[in-house]
């Protein structure tokens, strides 16, 4: 039996041509910096790269900051935007919600709706005060929900105070339209493990003229911006990878068609089953979904056993499932949050991997009820 790959948001599978433009970036053997040809090849490599990625994000290539990771793009923000009060929602990624708490100043953290929306009203009260001091932070769609955010409208508020804001938009390429133009944000965070790249690398847009202090010191790479050799394979699979994930969104409605279908089948098994975020606007390859009475946890690794490989809704700390900070900020309770898994296509998803993940999650529940009926409890 050939496994079933639905974790697309924690990482999608490489596709064939990223690879081979990796494959032969390594090939290169100068370092970026160095004057030589063999530098220069290298050195192209990356620029070319750039302007790629500029020309699909729709900003001009010196806007562009390589990083290793979103998680890089988004501490490098935080901590150097020069700014003292950060307004983010209650749904980012940790990578944004713990630095910010990290950096030192005043953190507010905005609330979201029953479908994990963030509240403007909320945004507008949070700018009344110290918005020329303020960077706001919230992301394009959520990693667990694939709730959508009011990126654009959030950029007009924040800039009308003064404000600078940056957006999280790891989840967006290859599913929604991602450029600095329509989201009219200062900054943007990618990563491109998360649109079919390889792992390691990320970027960092800022706007011509928005601070920017570098985290990490040392040599001048990226205009001083983030020192250290850059990971030449690694930005050459970002980019290629990003030219592709622009010609997925023609694919979109396939997408949320496989989507909707597989909710609507496990709505046919089990009525009381809760969907998150399904009245807001959502990626069109996620879903957030629970099993009544299983824990996240337990069905992971049924489905896993199964052959479907999906993530929790929740995580584990101190040796107890906690419900995500992100399912728990829309209200829902944690007896319905703790019953959660996500469920992520993407571009290699068939119907039959759809197929496959709603006999197992059939299969799963029937024998759980069935257990139940008999008196033996197995699932906690
Ligand atoms: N932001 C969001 C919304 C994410 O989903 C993730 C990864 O799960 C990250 C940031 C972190 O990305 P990276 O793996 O590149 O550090």
């Amino acid at each position: 039996m050939t496994p079933v790959y639905l974790d697309y948001n924690a990482t999608a599978p490489i596709k064939p041509a990223v690879a081979s433009a990796i494959g032969r970036a390594l090939e290169v053997t100068g370092n970026p910096s160095s004057v030589h040809s063999f530098g220069r090849a290298a050195r192209k490599l990356v620029e070319d790269s750039r302007e790629t990625l500029a020309q699909i994000v729709r900003c001009k290539s010196s806007e562009i900051v390589f990083t290793a990771s979103a998680t890089e793009a988004n501490n490098l923000v935080l901590a150097g935007a020069g700014r003292h009060r950060l307004i983010v929602s209650a749904v980012e990624h940790p990578a944004v919600l713990k630095t910010a708490r990290a950096v030192g100043g005043e953190v507010v953290v905005l609330p979201v709706d029953a479908n994990g929306v963030v509240e403007l009203a909320a945004l507008e009260a949070a700018l009344k005060e110290g918005g020329a001091d303020a960077l706001v932070s919230l992301m394009l769609a959520n990693n667990e929900t694939g709730a959508v955010q009011p990126v654009a409208e959030a950029a007009q508020l924040a800039h009308g105070r003064g404000a600078l804001i940056h957006c999280d938009a790891v989840q967006g390429p290859g599913r929604l339209p991602v450029t600095l133009a329509e989201l009219g944000v200062d900054y943007l965070s990618l990563s491109a493990h998360k649109f079919a790249g390889p792992k390691g690398a990320g970027a960092l847009i800022a706007r011509d003229g928005a601070p920017l202090k570098a985290s990490v010191i040392g040599g001048g790479q990226e205009r001083g911006r983030r020192a250290g050799t850059e990971n030449v394979a690694g930005i050459a699979g970002l980019a290629c990878a990003a030219e592709l994930a622009a010609d997925d969104l023609a694919n979109r409605d396939r997408l949320s068609g496989l989507r909707d279908a597989l909710e609507s089948r496990v709505i046919e098994i089990e009525p009381r089953v809760h969907v998150f975020s399904a009245r807001a606007e959502r990626l069109p390859n996620t879903s957030c979904l629970n099993m009544p009475g299983v824990q996240s946890e337990t069905q992971v690794m049924a489905l896993d056993l199964a052959g479907v490989a999906v993530s929790a809704g929740s995580a584990c700390s101190s040796g107890k499932v906690e419900p995500s900070h992100v399912l728990r900020a829309t209200g829902v309770s944690d007896a319905i949050s703790g019953c959660a898994i996500r469920v992520s296509l993407g571009w290699g998803t068939k119907p039959e991997d759809v197929d496959a993940f709603i006999e197992a999650w059939r299969a799963l529940y029937a024998g759980l009820t069935n257990r139940f009926r008999s008196g033996i409890s197995g699932a906690r």
